[in-house]
């Protein structure tokens, strides 16, 4: 097919969660997919307002890629849930990165929004599709084709995330290498899923977690049904998805199955202090966590031996456990 042109994608946000997607919807169209270099090319990070680091590295990739592209992709994300909202700063994303970019690039930023309409995610690809010139049977043909490819690509989620160099975990056509050597300890990491899997906001933190022998696993595999079983009883609603995802999973996690919790937050995200003061009380309400667990904050002057540091320490408190819990009394 002829290529009609280039849509940027930045390396940010709900990228890590949704990039196949969205790139396979592109490209059925016909559309070249550009994404931004990770920050260890361009090296500076482009401060717009006084923000999450998350929201920074947005600016930072959009700047990066506004004259490389006819569009930039930048969807204005309400709600992934039929009940719960996203955090504010993603409803306002494209208007910041229209303020940062100058209007110097046309910005593709449909609504979703599941609490208005279930096929929320549908009608704003449809919508995004219209302004690239598909008709409704092509930007249909295309959605499903790339729900398909989500839905693929997630199954094979834990075998990429133990198996390939972290970079990599988001390049979709790179075959996942076989497994090297078992790692002795299980460990769930939680948090945003830019938190998680951005290697510019984490230092790379799960590679050290795996060199330091913890196989890892992350709420990407659980299960709606699984997340609610813990979120459920819960006296205070929590509105938020992400925050309500974060929790759910995290008391998941700590009940059992893992060696080891680790919760990654952002310094300066309101939704994250919030979380941890919720998980303080109710853990404290539940006599503390029955197995280890550690709450990294990540920010732009987050260095990497610190984190590792504090990760050796915990791998040391996990394994102290484990072999406490193999002595038979
Ligand atoms: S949830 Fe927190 S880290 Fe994510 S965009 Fe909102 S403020 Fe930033």
């Amino acid at each position: 097919m002829e290529e009609k042109g280039r849509i940027g994608i930045p390396r940010a946000l709900m990228f890590y969660r949704y990039f196949p997607l969205w790139k396979v919807f592109f490209e059925e169209l016909g559309w070249r997919v550009i994404v931004s270099d990770g920050m260890g090319k361009r090296g500076k990070l482009i401060y717009f307002e006084d923000s999450c680091l998350p929201m920074k590295l947005l600016i930072t990739h959009s700047m990066d890629l506004k004259e490389k592209v006819d569009f930039l992709f930048v969807p204005r994300i309400v709600s992934l849930h039929r009940h719960f909202i996203m955090c504010p700063k993603f409803r306002g994303a494209p208007d910041i990165v229209r303020l940062a970019t100058e209007g110097t690039v046309s910005i593709l930023d449909e609504t979703i929004d599941h609490r208005t309409k279930k096929d929320s995610m549908l009608r704003s690809f449809l919508k995004t599709g219209r302004q690239l010139g598909a008709d409704e049977k092509e930007g249909k043909r295309a959605f499903q084709k790339a729900e398909q490819f989500l839905y693929h690509f997630q199954k094979g989620w834990e075998d990429r995330i133990n198996r390939l160099p972290l970079n990599q975990l988001f390049q979709i056509d790179v075959p996942v290498p076989e497994e090297k050597k078992e790692r002795p300890l299980r460990v769930a990491f939680v948090g945003h899923p830019y938190n998680l899997f951005d290697t510019d906001v984490n230092k790379d933190i799960l590679s050290s977690a795996r060199s330091l022998g913890m196989r890892i696993v992350t709420p990407e595999g659980l299960s709606e049904n699984e997340i609610s079983a813990q979120v459920s009883d819960l006296s205070k609603e929590i509105y938020w998805s992400s925050g309500r995802e974060i929790v759910g999973s995290l008391f998941h996690f700590l009940s059992g199955g893992v060696d080891g919790v680790v919760f990654l937050t952002s310094f300066k995200c309101g939704i994250d202090a919030l979380l941890q003061e919720f998980i303080k009380r109710r853990l404290k309400v539940r006599g503390g966590a029955s197995i280890p667990f550690l709450v990294l904050t990540l920010d732009e002057h987050s260095g990497r031996e610190g984190l590792t540091t504090r990760l050796e320490a915990f791998k040391d408190v996990m394994e102290e456990r484990k072999s406490n819990s193999r002595i038979v009394t």
